[in-house]
């Protein structure tokens, strides 16, 4: 989706339920997008300097979220030939001119274009939504429990049902096991 679009839907999908302003911002530094949260008040006496993101992000009182690459081409610094990203994966590259020269340049890198997916991926690392994740992982914990349980109960049982005879004593010419 257009980035317009993608902040548009963040904002209300993330933004609007507890009330965070996002804004998405082209970063003059790093030339990629940040999508950034307002923490503060913008303070007019900051940093006028609007090329570094540190100090833009102090003057107008917004705190990084995330940041993605406005395309799946990224240029590799060392030689700068461009190294093709896989979209949804963060994974290494290793750009191949470097390596033929013999240089290593290896990069961990994710290219997470504007779509559901990143919308997605940020609601459930939002620290706002902490509460479903952690019940999310309460649930998942009490069926890992239960299934235990369940697993030494059998257990309890096959041993049990193996010495019902001798326990209850039953009569059973055949049951001359010494317990
Ligand atoms: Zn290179």
């Amino acid at each position: 989706m257009r980035p317009e679009t993608f902040i548009d839907v963040l904002q209300r999908r993330l933004g609007d339920p507890i009330g965070i302003s996002y804004r998405l911002r082209q970063s003059p530094m790093r030339k990629t997008w940040c999508i950034e949260q307002r923490v503060g008040n913008a303070n007019p006496d900051g940093p006028e300097d609007r090329y570094h993101d540190d100090a833009i992000r102090a003057a107008d009182g917004y705190s990084l979220v995330a940041e993605t690459y406005p395309s799946s081409k990224f240029k590799c610094p060392g030689c700068g030939f461009f190294i093709e990203l896989a979209p949804l994966k963060f994974k290494e590259y290793q750009c191949s001119y470097c390596y033929s020269r013999g240089e290593k340049n290896l990069f961990f890198l994710a290219y997470y274009p504007f779509c559901d997916k990143l919308i997605e991926h940020l609601e459930r690392t939002s620290p706002k939504r902490n509460h479903v994740w952690m019940e999310e992982q309460r649930v998942k914990n009490a069926q890992v429990r239960a299934s235990r349980q369940r697993a030494k109960m059998n257990d309890i049982e096959a041993i049990l049902k193996e010495h019902a005879g001798g326990v209850v004593g039953v009569a059973s010419t055949t049951d001359v096991r010494p317990w």
